[in-house]
């Protein structure tokens, strides 16, 4: 019985494996590498696969509700960091986890795991590219919706999942935040090594501080099975972090020795539209007080100046003045 059930649970981790820490036979050369997932995994050929190239000068211009990050500023004990031979997984042990909601969500999404994708060298490592631009690497956190339960079961709904994507850049100085996570790194430079983060562990720590713009779309995992499933939200702003930061990613080890890139290249767009947000409360800034200051809603610690929950109050005023302004606008023509 127990042998039934652990080829259950193997066959279960086989199933996603963006979403778990096993080992699954695909890679980023050669006959394993990319081109040829499509060959055993039908879904990697699909027409709405991710990651793609965002062309700013095409996206469609939204000001989406805000997006509330609930639980991103606790501190969270019990964080495991993971080599699971394709990435560094960072998952979160104890109840309640993390979760979004708002945006272009419909319901609530529960953190699953973090991972991340970098590249040889920092000319390139991200996923996702803006202008045919890459960055050096990309965090990825994975969410599914609360609705289906589990990631296992989320995989097989068009809106299971959604990936709030973070882009890095380089700064001549070190992230404080990153420390914790780059002293586990060097710990987990074998194949399925796994510890546990020696501090407790705050997601707003590693973000960049504007989490009000960013580009949506509809796509997929970018690793085999490839499901199409996944709302992306791909945060403008990237996180500065210094060079050997990002090299430390690089030291990790597969069974084929270190993991010198793995990003998926970008997939055709199709007939795909890129939405991007806005902060529609950007002329209300300075303007009101907070008046219930939910610690649900973004940025719960650090935003204390640029207030923007008067942003429904003042949505009126806001439309008066764009109207006035483009009315202007038509007379200048
Ligand atoms: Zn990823």
């Amino acid at each position: 019985m127990q042998i039934i059930i652990s080829t259950f649970f193997v066959l279960a981790l086989m199933q996603a494996p963006e979403l778990t820490s096993g080992d699954q036979d695909f890679g980023y050369d050669g006959v394993s590498g990319p081109l040829h997932w499509g060959e055993r995994y039908r879904e990697c050929a699909g027409k709405h696969q991710s990651p793609i190239n965002i062309n700013v000068l095409r996206v469609k211009q939204v000001s989406l509700p805000d997006i509330q990050f609930v639980g991103f500023d606790d501190s969270i004990d019990g964080v495991h960091v993971t080599n699971n031979g394709h990435t560094v997984l960072i998952e979160v042990e104890n109840e309640p986890h993390p979760r979004v909601r708002g945006g272009p969500l419909e319901g609530d999404y529960v953190f699953s795991q973090m991972h991340f994708h970098w590249g040889d060298n920092d000319t390139l490592g991200s996923e996702d590219k803006i202008n045919h631009r890459s960055f050096p690497m990309e965090l990825h956190m994975v969410f599914f919706k609360e609705e289906y339960k589990s990631p296992q079961e989320a995989v097989k709904h068009p809106d299971g999942l959604t990936v709030l994507a973070f882009f890095y850049e380089l700064d001549r100085h070190y992230h404080p935040a990153y420390d914790d996570i780059t002293a586990a790194l060097g710990n987990v430079t074998e194949l399925h090594a796994s510890v546990t983060m020696d501090h407790p562990f705050s997601f707003l720590n590693i973000l960049p501080y504007d989490l009000r713009r960013y580009f949506t779309y509809r796509g997929s995992l970018t690793t085999p099975p490839c499901s199409e499933v996944v709302i992306w939200l791909d945060f403008e702003q990237p996180v500065r972090l210094a060079h050997d930061q990002i090299e430390a990613f690089r030291e990790l080890r597969s069974a084929h020795g270190k993991i010198k890139h793995n990003f998926r290249p970008i997939q055709p767009i199709g007939d795909r539209v890129v939405f991007y947000n806005i902060d529609n409360s950007y002329f209300n800034y300075n303007e009101v007080d907070d008046p219930d200051d939910d610690v649900t809603t973004q940025r719960p610690s650090r935003r204390k100046h640029g207030r923007h929950n008067g942003a429904i109050k003042n949505k009126s005023s806001v439309a008066i003045i764009s109207v006035v302004f483009l009315a202007v606008c038509y007379l200048l023509k």
